[in-house]
């Protein structure tokens, strides 16, 4: 991650949107128990900047000087291709800078050893490289799947929106 990409704290309704900032390789806090107060305290304290669907809530923030972002809700190609303008994002797919989509940690890049028992027999037989999340308690693998594929049309596509 570079030092000047924009960090987020995304609201309880935006999870999905969340995940996908975490792909592309963003830093992004999400919990979606969080209630308004503690997500206004969090943005205030961190400093990243909150995204989020709640007209109400994106009003409080401006009004504290916080940095805030109206997402609509429920398009979530829509709000990316609106993110991607705004803050600059990339819209590409790499996984030296991906986190993981479940809990923000980075990856690590592992090879057929270190994915043994941890990903189905078949898939272990076709993919070379995985990676794997850093975080311990999470551990999460992933490869280069349909999954993927399609992660990258859908970002293809949000790239090629214009306005
Ligand atoms: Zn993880």
């Amino acid at each position: 991650m570079k030092r000047d990409e924009p960090r987020f704290l995304v609201d309880g309704m935006l999870g999905s949107l969340a995940r996908w900032l975490r792909m592309l390789g963003y830093d992004v806090e999400y919990k979606s128990e969080w209630e308004d107060e503690r997500l206004l305290k969090e943005a205030a304290r961190s400093g990243r900047v909150l995204l989020t669907g709640d007209l109400e809530l994106y009003r409080r923030a401006s009004r504290k000087a916080l940095r805030a972002y109206l997402v609509k809700v429920g398009d979530r190609d829509e709000a990316l291709h609106k993110l991607s303008e705004r803050f600059r994002l990339r819209l590409t797919l790499n996984p030296k800078l991906s986190r993981c989509p479940l809990c923000n940690t980075p990856l690590k890049p592992v090879g057929k050893r270190e994915a043994e028992g941890k990903v189905p027999p078949s898939v272990l037989r076709r993919k070379r490289r995985f990676w794997i999340c850093r975080n311990p308690g999470c551990g999460k693998i992933y490869w280069k799947g349909s999954h993927w594929d399609k992660i990258k049309d859908t970002l293809r596509k949000v790239s090629d929106r214009r306005g």
